[in-house]
């Protein structure tokens, strides 16, 4: 049996990638970086082994942080220490994915209801 294969991209098309499998872990996190740097009050995203992921386009990056040069779009997160994990920006995905647990939620806008059945981590 294949694996299933999810594919994503940036915002105008210029990158795009594909995923095989489950994700190892997806998650929601509030910390101060990801509130900086995605312009939102969150980011979520989610896990895949590095030789599960594909990709075509050109991506700029800062500091790992990985992002379509053309228009802004943030995809990919290439951080990992031991570079055995592709971090995915949901909202680039094509597909629907659920978060595991929530980090930072010491930081999440009061407004911000918790997700139903995700692990809570008050930092970490
Ligand atoms: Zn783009
Ligand atoms: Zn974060």
């Amino acid at each position: 049996m294949d694996a299933r294969v999810r594919t994503g991209g940036c915002l105008c098309g210029a990158v795009r990638y594909s995923v095989r499998g489950e994700p190892v872990h997806v998650r929601r996190c509030h910390c101060a970086n990801c509130r900086k740097e995605s312009g939102s009050a969150f980011t979520v995203y989610a896990l895949w082994p590095v030789d599960a992921f594909e990709i075509s386009g050109e991506l700029s990056s800062f500091d790992g942080r990985g992002f379509c040069p053309r228009c802004g779009s943030r995809v990919i997160d290439t951080s990992d220490p031991d570079g055995a994990l592709v971090e995915i920006r949901l909202g680039s995905l094509d597909d629907e994915l659920r978060p595991d647990d929530e980090i930072w939620v010491k930081r999440r806008e009061s407004w911000l209801p918790p997700v139903e059945g995700a692990v809570q981590h008050y930092e970490r």
